[in-house]
C-alpha cells in the first residue's frame, strides 16, 4: 500500500493535467470558432506528426501526467486519431475527448467502447437543426451529432453535452439542457468566447450582452445559482502552469489554451525541460487577477 505521507507530500508544482489541441483540422466551420483560422492546408502541414505526438505523450507519461484531454479542432479529423487515442489510454492516462460528434460512426463508437475514455464531451450548440447548423455551418451536422450521442450512450460511454451560449442559440439553451437531463447525461454551459488564434475578433460578434447573460441565467435555477456562486466567490489566482498546461497542434507547450504568447517548442526539447525550466518563467497579464475571462466549462471546443 502507498504510504499516506507520500500522497500528502505531492510537490506544489507537477504536470498533472494536460489539454492537448492535437489538430486545428475540423469538418465544420462554427461561427465562433477560434481555431478555424488554422484549418488550412498550409497550417495543417506544420502540425505534429504521429511519431512526434507519440514521443511527447510518452514523455508526459514518464513525467507522471495523469489527465489528458484531447481536443482540437476536431480530434477525430486526424486520420491517425486512433493510433494516438489507443496509445494514450494504454499508457494509463485518464483521457477526455472533446468532439463535435459528427465524425462518430458505429465503427468509431465501437473503437471508443473497446478502450473507454474517462469522458467524452460533445458540443451541442442547438437543439433544432436550424439553430445547430446556423452555428456549425455544416449541412447534415445536426443529425450526425444526435446520432453520435445515441451511439455513445448505447455503449454506456461517459458523456457530457455542452453549449457555448451565443446570440444565435440563446433561445434554445434551456431546451438543450432539458434534453441532456432527459438523456441522463451531464451538461455544461459556457458563456465565454475568445479571439481567433490569428487575433481575429470574429467570434465576439456572437457574444451575449451582459443583459442577455443575466436573462439567460435568471431563466434557470441551476444557472442562476451558479452565477450567484461565481459572483460571491472570492477571486482565486490563476494556477495554470502549476499542475495544468496546454500543448498546441504544433508542439508548443503553454500555460493554458488562452495564453499562447510564450511557448516552449516540444519538437526541439524535452517535456521535462519545458515544464520545469521554461513554463515557470512564462508571464500572463491576467495572472494576478481571477481567471474569469477564461471560465469555460470545457465548453469551447470542439
Ligand atoms: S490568467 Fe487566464 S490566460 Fe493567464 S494563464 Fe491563467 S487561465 Fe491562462
Ligand atoms: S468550434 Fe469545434 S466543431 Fe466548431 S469548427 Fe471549431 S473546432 Fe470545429
Amino acid at each position: 500500500m502507498r504510504d499516506v505521507r507520500t500522497l500528502n507530500t505531492l510537490p506544489e508544482r507537477y504536470p498533472y493535467s494536460c489539454q492537448w489541441e492535437i489538430t486545428c483540422r475540423c469538418n465544420l466551420r462554427c461561427v465562433m470558432c477560434y481555431t478555424d483560422c488554422c484549418n488550412r492546408p498550409d497550417a495543417i502541414r506544420h502540425e505534429l506528426t504521429t511519431p512526434e505526438i507519440l514521443r511527447i505523450m510518452d514523455e508526459l507519461a514518464e513525467a507522471g501526467c495523469l489527465e489528458l484531454c484531447l481536443t482540437g479542432g476536431e480530434p477525430l479529423a486526424r486520420p491517425d486519431f486512433f493510433t494516438l487515442y489507443d496509445h494514450a489510454v494504454a499508457s494509463g492516462f485518464l483521457v477526455t475527448l472533446f468532439t463535435n460528434g459528427t465524425l462518430v460512426t458505429e465503427d468509431v463508437a465501437d473503437r471508443l467502447a473497446a478502450l473507454p475514455p474517462h469522458r467524452i464531451e460533445i458540443s451541442l450548440h442547438g437543439l433544432t437543426e436550424a439553430t445547430f447548423e446556423q452555428v456549425t455551418q455544416g449541412r447534415g451536422s445536426h443529425g450526425k451529432c444526435l446520432t453520435a450521442i445515441q451511439l455513445l450512450r448505447e455503449r454506456g460511454l461517459p458523456l457530457l453535452l455542452k453549449t457555448t451560449a451565443m446570440t444565435v442559440n440563446q433561445h434554445e439553451i434551456m431546451d438543450i439542457k432539458r434534453y441532456a437531463q432527459d438523456l441522463g447525461v451531464g451538461y455544461a454551459l459556457g458563456e465565454d468566447l475568445r479571439p481567433a488564434l490569428d487575433g481575429g475578433e470574429g467570434p465576439f460578434r456572437y457574444a451575449l450582452s451582459p443583459v442577455e447573460r443575466d436573462e439567460l441565467n435568471r431563466g434557470d435555477p441551476d444557472l442562476w445559482q451558479e452565477a450567484c456562486r461565481q459572483q460571491a466567490a472570492p477571486p482565486t489566482p490563476c494556477r495554470s502552469g502549476m499542475r495544468t498546461f496546454h500543448i498546441d497542434a504544433y508542439g508548443g507547450l503553454q500555460l493554458c489554451s488562452g495564453n499562447r504568447a510564450q511557448s516552449y517548442d516540444l519538437r526541439q526539447g524535452s517535456f521535462k525541460e519545458g515544464f520545469y525550466r521554461h513554463l515557470p518563467t512564462f508571464a500572463c497579464p491576467w495572472k494576478a487577477q481571477p481567471s474569469a475571462h477564461l471560465l469555460q466549462p470545457t465548453a469551447s471546443h470542439a
